[in-house]
């Protein structure tokens, strides 16, 4: 008599399910390819994406619909991996910040803002970011790597896990650490896992990609998917533009301002440009009528953001009394002006300054973390 074969100890069995694909960085038509491999039909491909993003399953066997054998042959094929929150942080104004850690030690962060009645998730689609604009602590960073399908979806099935009873997440807006359109595929696949009836479920109208102005990818952006589209201005030239967001040397305002008129947007919904107004740099009145002048022929809105310092930043926060006159030419000139609060000054709300806290940027100035419940 043979003996029985061991068991695999929890570290290799570990070691196996990392080198497994994850079956979450699939989409519905991937699962249904590989599933009919297996001689499976189409529905049963529904019916695990069912299972993985509304039934909260962690592994197959929890799939109950899905024969015993066919389970089986799938934990063996595929693994379910998920980033796992390491930290959250609380701010006085109820902004939560979210620290996730990846499979492969790197950290990456969500924040969740509190509205009236909802949330509204801001997630990352690349740990750190190769954009370099020179206002933002993530770009002090540099690219690590894109975030996979699985990385950035996995990022709102924990926060929907971490905020089980009282409001719901009703917006997501890609504006976390990186750039979307520089991870373009697996920002687009994961949009479709949110807004897919058996994934997430969102609609395209509440998730609003972030861009600091990849022309020729907003322009395929808007022919693949229909997503609300936010583009970071920031100045109302090339010459500061360029200065203070590299990108623009490569993509300067005349083409990125082409695409954005191009970009399809049903109904009444608008562009967003965003302002992040820097004290001295760009935030005089004559700044707000040149982009009131800039913008003539955009169907857009603008949000304005008084800049959020850091230690060894190179940028002041602008006065209110700046921030207000500049509001007012915009407002003069009829487009709807919105001043954002910065949320959770508190702790560390500037892009990448919580990440940059735990690779041990010293920009990043400590708060006290709250572990996750
Ligand atoms: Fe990257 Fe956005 Fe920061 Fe620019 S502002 S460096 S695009 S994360």
């Amino acid at each position: 008599m043979s003996a029985p074969a061991a068991c695999p100890s929890p570290a290799a069995a570990d070691r196996a399910a990392v080198r497994r694909p994850n079956i979450r960085d699939l989409s519905l038509g991937e699962i249904e390819e590989r599933i009919a491999e297996l001689g499976k039909e189409k529905y049963r491909a529904r019916q695990i994406m069912k299972w993985l993003y509304q039934g909260g399953a962690t592994s197959f066997s929890q799939m109950t619909t899905l024969a015993r054998e066919f389970r089986t042959r799938m934990e063996e094929l595929f693994a379910i991996r998920e980033p796992e929150i390491e930290l959250v942080q609380r701010s006085e104004d109820g902004t939560k910040k979210v620290l996730f850690r990846l499979s492969d030690g790197l950290a990456v962060e969500s924040v969740l803002i509190p509205g009236k009645n909802h949330w509204t998730a801001c997630i990352s689609t690349q740990a750190g970011c190769a954009m370099g604009c020179r206002f933002c602590l993530t770009g002090r960073q540099g690219l690590k790597r894109n975030l996979l399908p699985s990385e950035i979806t996995g990022q709102m099935t924990m926060l929907r896990r971490h905020t089980p009873e009282g409001p719901a997440i009703l917006n997501i807006v890609m504006m976390g650490m990186g750039e979307p359109l520089a991870n373009y595929e697996n920002t687009v696949k994961a949009i479709g896992i949110l807004t897919s009836d058996h994934g997430l479920g969102f609609s395209t109208r509440k998730i609003t990609v972030s861009t600091c102005g990849l022309a020729p990818e907003i322009t395929r952006l808007g022919k693949d998917i229909c997503v609300n589209l936010a583009i970071s201005l920031n100045a109302p030239d090339d010459r500061r533009r360029s200065e203070l967001m590299p990108i623009n040397r490569k993509y300067p305002l005349a083409a990125l301002l082409e695409a954005c008129r191009d970009y399809p947007m049903p109904g009444r919904r608008m562009l967003t440009f965003e302002y992040i107004l820097m004290a001295g740099v760009n935030d005089s009145p004559s700044d707000a009528a040149k982009v009131a002048r800039l913008l003539k022929d955009v169907r857009c809105k603008l949000n304005l953001i008084a800049f959020n310092e850091f230690s060894g930043s190179p940028y002041k926060t602008p006065s209110p009394e700046a921030v207000s006159a500049f509001q007012q030419v915009l407002l003069d000139n009829n487009y709807t002006a919105i001043l954002r609060q910065s949320r959770g000054r508190d702790i560390l709300a500037a892009c990448g300054q919580l990440s940059g806290k735990f690779s041990g940027d010293p920009a990043a100035s400590p708060a006290e973390p709250v572990r996750p419940q």
